[in-house]
């Protein structure tokens, strides 16, 4: 049986990140997932991922993407590769929607450089776009995309590189907190270590049940067209990634092309159904489709054009949407990051140096309040 400093549970996303700044600060660190590296059977896959900085969801989690924006320079030039690209972002709808207000509120507090555009102007500069005249828009130059494969990856090879041993394919059946430490059961073997962190994405409502939290996982479908028209007016360097909120407060968002093959994506944000990752449906529906492509194709003409590809997705929510990042309440040797609610990728690498600060300092100088469980379930530490 080998001891570790540290073992991680869950090597996507945010296990990675954590997994490389552990093992960057001394620790010796074990890494463990029940897939092989990079897989599309979790929450970090499909080329793309928004980033923004003026944060309608509250604008606590700013100084949080200021520090996670610093990071992906520094993983992009120790890993050698692309990672974020940054092509603006719009925030549209009308000036009373959550998309706007809240990201104007954010702006402002934190003094966040950004531009608000009427419709018109917003036709203008966009022509993709095709806001009704009620609707407004800020536009904030520091935002763009993340590529979430690239991003795990990286941080695999650097977690690597920095001497963590990482076992894939080795799913984690069972873990305990001991009197002398934690212990983790997999198929194949059993460890010990000093702490545990734990990033189990939609496998939060199995490993972490204990947390006493209503985690709900929701299928998400990312969906791919070939604009009519072509890809030109998508292309990154003309245009941004957008989040809009129509009808009902329905938002959806999308991205500028950014492959050879000229295809730009798209998704509605949330609304999709309760599912586990045993019982996801992964196939993509025609009927899916057509509601997709006659909803946007109101609010952006060309860009429902031909069909290329669909894929599946989870999100992990808790009840208010807001993260789980904490030690955990009954068990002092473990922690826990969990519960993104959909909009957790633009967060991986602060992530990372979160958990890192909380397993070798015990604490950490980054605001982490808001995602405190004792929100959710009453029990304080
Ligand atoms: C369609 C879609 C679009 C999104 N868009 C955005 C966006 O634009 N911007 C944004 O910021 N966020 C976005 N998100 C959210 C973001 O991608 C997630 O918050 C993030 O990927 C979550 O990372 P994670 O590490 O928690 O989960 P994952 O990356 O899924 O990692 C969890 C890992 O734990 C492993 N694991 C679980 N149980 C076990 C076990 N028993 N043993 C071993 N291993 C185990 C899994 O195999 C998996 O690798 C989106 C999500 C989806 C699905």
């Amino acid at each position: 049986m080998s001891h570790y400093d540290v073992i991680v549970i869950g090597l996507g996303g945010m296990g990675s990140a954590a997994a490389y700044r552990l093992a960057q600060r001394g620790q010796r660190v074990l890494g463990l997932d029940q897939f092989a590296p990079v897989h599309n059977l979790g929450s970090s896959h499909g080329g793309s991922r928004v980033t923004r900085q003026a944060y309608f969801e509250d604008p606590a989690y700013v100084p949080l993407l200021l520090r996670a924006h610093e990071l992906w320079a520094g993983i992009e030039r120790d890993s050698g590769r692309k990672i974020f690209t940054r092509c603006g972002g719009i925030m549209l709808g009308g000036p009373d929607s959550r998309t706007v207000s809240g990201s104007l509120a954010s702006a402002r507090e934190w003094d966040l450089p950004h531009e608000i555009l009427d419709a018109s102007e917003v036709r203008r500069r966009f022509p993709t776009m095709r806001p009704e005249d009620h609707e407004i828009a800020l536009y904030e130059e520091n935002a763009g995309f993340v590529v979430p494969e690239g991003s795990v990856a990286a941080h695999l090879q650097l977690a690597a590189r920095a001497g963590a041993d990482l076992h894939y394919e080795e799913k984690v059946l069972s873990w305990q907190q001991t009197s002398t430490g934690v212990r983790v059961g997999t198929a194949q073997n059993f460890y010990t270590a000093e702490q545990l962190v734990i990033c189990p994405g939609a496998w939060a409502p199995r490993l972490l049940t204990e947390l006493g939290i209503e985690f709900t996982v929701e299928r998400q479908i990312q969906y791919w067209f070939a604009p009519s028209g072509g890809a030109g007016p998508f292309r990154a360097e003309r245009h941004p990634i957008y989040v809009w909120e129509g009808e009902h407060g329905r938002q959806f968002y999308g991205f500028p092309s950014h492959d050879d093959a000229g295809s730009v994506k798209v998704a509605f944000f949330r609304g999709g159904e309760t599912c586990t990752p045993e019982t996801i449906d992964r196939t993509v529906h025609a009927e899916e489709i057509g509601g997709i492509s006659e909803f946007v194709g109101r609010k952006m003409p060309s860009l429902p054009g031909g069909f290329l590809r669909a894929a599946t997705c989870m999100y992990t929510n808790t009840p208010d949407e807001h993260f789980v990042i904490s030690r955990h309440p009954t068990h002092d040797r473990v922690v826990v990051a969990c519960g993104f609610s959909g909009h957790g990728f633009k967060f991986v690498p602060v992530v990372g140096e979160v958990l890192a600060d909380l397993v070798v300092d015990g604490t950490t100088d980054h605001p982490i309040a808001l995602f405190d469980p004792a929100r959710l379930t009453g029990v304080a530490r």
